[in-house]
């Protein structure tokens, strides 16, 4: 048993076996046929496995659905043993626009969060949203500059409203995707604040991922936070989140914005180029160092 465990697992310091999508999919729906959907399914994986250090699951049920129009029209990932992902496609979506699509890497990335309560969907959601836009600049599917464009006209929705009850009694939909997404972003700059910029929210969440096996597992939020905060050397995530659940609190924008160097000039934002709050913000969206996980496998319907 153990030997096959090992066997299965790869030989110590191989590289890990690449992950296998398996694709129910009908190219000859789409005008840029399977070989499009394909290069767009697994750039988005990339990406994904460029931010976590690997595809968060070694196999993923992949159903892609045509629709009427251009573009990613939304999808849903499934958690379970063999989790899946089901995204609806529009049938003329050309290369470019799938270039910009964020559909797929948000799903993709709800695959690496262990299934949590459904009170707590404004994490698993609020992560979708902020790891989707810090991977995809990392990866240079995005510029830095139209990310912070997006958060600075976005991250404001997060706020809590008049009648708030904190983020795990509130589930309207600007808290549960924007909220989630500011205590994520707060989090991640209060990680780095703590430890002179070594750790950062992805520290944390690669440790969750290795530790629980993403959407398999089903977590307490608890334990995913203790594990992640056992990462970084801080208490951050367990702290915000005694903070945040159970009450409206505010963050202040300003100061988190001045903080990261980020400026908005007649709603245009602006980036400072140098000094600490630059290498601040930029530590956000950086690669790590190390080898580049291996890419994942196109499996065909019935491969
Ligand atoms: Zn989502």
């Amino acid at each position: 048993m153990l030997a096959a465990a090992a066997l299965a697992a790869g030989a110590p310091g191989a590289a890990p076996a690449p992950a296998r999508i398996h694709a129910e999919v009908d190219g000859t729906a789409f005008a840029i046929g399977e070989a499009g959907v394909r290069t767009w399914v697994l750039r988005s994986a990339t990406i994904v496995a460029g931010y976590y250090g690997t595809f968060p699951v070694p196999e993923l049920r992949l159903k892609i659905t045509p629709v009427p129009g251009s573009g990613a029209k939304g999808g849903t990932a499934y958690p379970g043993r063999g989790p899946g992902i089901h995204v609806r496609l529009g049938r003329e979506s050309g290369e470019a626009v799938l270039l910009e699509d964020w559909v797929l890497v948000h799903e993709m990335v709800h695959l690496a969060l262990p299934e949590l309560d459904e009170r707590h969907a404004w994490l698993s959601e609020g992560l979708a949203t902020y790891v989707e836009g810090m991977a995809r600049v990392a990866a240079g599917n995005m510029t830095e500059v139209a990310l912070w464009q997006e958060y600075v006209d976005s991250m404001p929705k997060g706020e809590p409203a008049a009648d708030d009850a904190g983020l795990d009694h509130t589930p309207s939909w600007a808290r549960t995707y924007w909220g989630g997404a500011l205590f994520c972003l707060a989090a991640d700059v209060e990680i780095r604040a703590a430890t002179g910029n070594r750790r950062g929210l992805q520290d944390a969440l690669r440790a969750v991922l290795a530790a629980s096996g993403g959407m398999r597992a089903e977590w307490p939020i608890e334990r995913v936070l203790a594990v992640g905060d056992a990462a970084t050397g801080t208490d951050v995530l367990a702290r915000l989140y005694r903070e945040h659940k159970d009450r409206p609190v505010e963050i202040d924008l300003a100061a988190l914005w001045q903080r990261l160097g980020i400026e908005a000039v007649d709603g245009r934002v602006r980036l400072t180029p140098s000094g600490p709050a630059a290498e601040l913000r930029r530590s956000l969206t950086a690669t790590p160092p190390g080898p580049a996980p291996a890419p994942a496998e196109w499996v065909p319907a019935g491969g």
